[in-house]
C-alpha cells in the first residue's frame, strides 16, 4: 500500500532531502507528492532549521521547465530551483520512494495576470485573475504541456492535478473582500464564466449562452441593488443544470486530452475540488464519477476537522 505525504521543495532544501524522507520512512511511508507547480501561500514550518515561515513565489513551478513544450502561457521556474532541483534529488536520496507530482493547474495567478483574456470571467466581463478558464485552447495546451513537462523529469511515477478545471468565485485571494454575505447562489453565479471559448462550448452544447449570461447579471444586479432579491438556483433550473453539464464535460475532456498525451507508465490522479465538503465540487465544473473514468484515480482532499466530519463527507464522494 502506498502510504505518502505532501512535500515542498523548499521544506526539502532547507531540512535536507535525506533527512526529511528518512524522517517519513521511519514513519512508515514509502511515497511523496511534491508540489512541483503551485500557489502563492504563507507557510509556517514548524521543523524548519533556519526562517520559520515561507511565501512562495506565486504560479511557479518547481523544475526547470523546458519552454519549447509551451505557447502563451509559459511556466516560470520559483527563484529557488536555481539552487536547489527537489525531483533529481529525491531520485539521489529516497530512490524507493514512489514520486507524485502535485501539479496545481488552472489556478496561477501569476499567469492568469500576464493574460487576462485567458482568464474565467464574472458575468459582467471582469477577468478573474487567478482562475485560467479551462475553455481556452490555450490554458488546455498548457496544461498539457505541463502535466508532460513534469513527467519528464526524473523520478516521476505519478502527476496528481489539482484545479484541472473552474474555480468558485471566491478562492482565498489576498484580502478578498465583499462586506456582504454571498448566498452560496450568488457566489456561483459571479463566478460562472461566459468567455469567449466558453460561449462557444456552450452553443455547442444547444444552450443560449447570452441568455443565461443576461439572466445571470439581472439576477446579481437585483441581488447588489437590495441583498434580498430571489435568484435563481443555478444546481435546480433546468437551464442551468444543463450549463453545469457543459462544464463538466469542458474538465473532463481537458483531463482525458492530458491522460491521452501522457506516457502509460506515469500514472494520472486528478484532486477535483478543493470546496468543503466535496460534493460543492459541481461549482468547479468537477463530474467526480466522469472524472474517475478517464483519470487513473481521484484524490479527495479532507479539509474537515475529525474523522466523523471526513467520513460522511467521503460517504458522499462515493455517492
Ligand atoms: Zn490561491
Ligand atoms: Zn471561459
Amino acid at each position: 500500500m502506498r502510504r505518502g505525504m505532501y512535500v515542498y521543495a523548499w521544506d526539502l532544501w532547507q531540512e535536507g532531502t535525506a533527512a526529511v524522507t528518512g524522517r517519513l520512512r521511519d514513519a512508515g511511508l514509502n511515497a511523496v507528492s511534491l508540489a512541483t507547480a503551485y500557489h502563492a501561500g504563507k507557510f509556517l514550518r514548524p521543523h524548519a532549521p533556519g526562517g520559520k515561515v515561507w511565501f512562495p513565489e506565486d504560479g511557479t513551478v518547481y523544475f526547470r521547465p523546458d519552454p519549447t513544450r509551451y505557447g502563451r502561457l509559459q511556466p516560470q521556474a520559483a527563484a529557488m530551483v536555481a539552487e536547489y532541483d527537489a525531483l533529481p534529488a529525491l531520485a539521489r536520496d529516497a530512490g524507493d520512494f514512489h514520486v507524485t507530482g502535485w501539479t496545481v493547474g488552472l489556478h496561477n495567478s501569476r499567469l492568469g495576470a500576464l493574460h487576462p483574456d485567458l482568464c474565467c470571467q464574472t458575468p459582467f466581463g471582469d477577468p478573474l485573475i487567478n482562475a485560467l478558464c479551462p475553455s481556452q485552447p490555450e490554458v488546455r495546451r498548457y496544461l498539457t504541456a505541463l502535466c508532460l513537462d513534469t513527467a519528464a523529469q526524473p523520478g516521476i511515477g505519478e502527476i496528481a492535478i489539482e484545479a484541472p478545471g473552474f474555480q468558485t468565485y471566491r478562492h482565498g485571494h489576498h484580502h478578498e473582500f465583499e462586506l456582504i454575505a454571498l448566498p452560496e447562489a450568488v457566489e456561483t453565479l459571479l463566478g460562472t464564466c461566459f468567455c469567449a471559448a466558453c460561449l462557444v462550448r456552450i452553443k455547442a452544447a444547444g444552450l443560449d449562452g447570452d441568455s443565461l449570461a443576461g439572466q445571470a447579471r439581472r439576477d446579481l444586479e437585483a441581488f447588489f441593488a437590495d441583498g434580498a432579491a430571489p435568484v435563481l438556483n443555478p444546481q435546480t433550473d433546468p437551464d442551468w443544470r444543463a450549463l453545469q453539464a457543459c462544464r463538466a464535460d469542458t474538465v473532463t475532456s481537458l483531463v482525458a486530452e492530458v491522460r491521452a498525451a501522457l506516457t502509460p507508465a506515469v500514472c494520472l490522479a486528478v484532486i477535483p475540488s478543493v470546496q468543503t465538503p466535496n460534493a460543492l465540487c459541481w461549482r468547479e465544473g468537477s463530474d467526480l464519477a466522469a472524472l474517475a473514468k478517464v483519470a487513473d484515480r481521484l484524490e479527495m482532499p479532507a479539509y474537515q476537522t475529525g474523522p466523523a466530519a471526513i467520513a460522511q463527507d467521503m460517504d458522499q464522494v462515493r455517492a
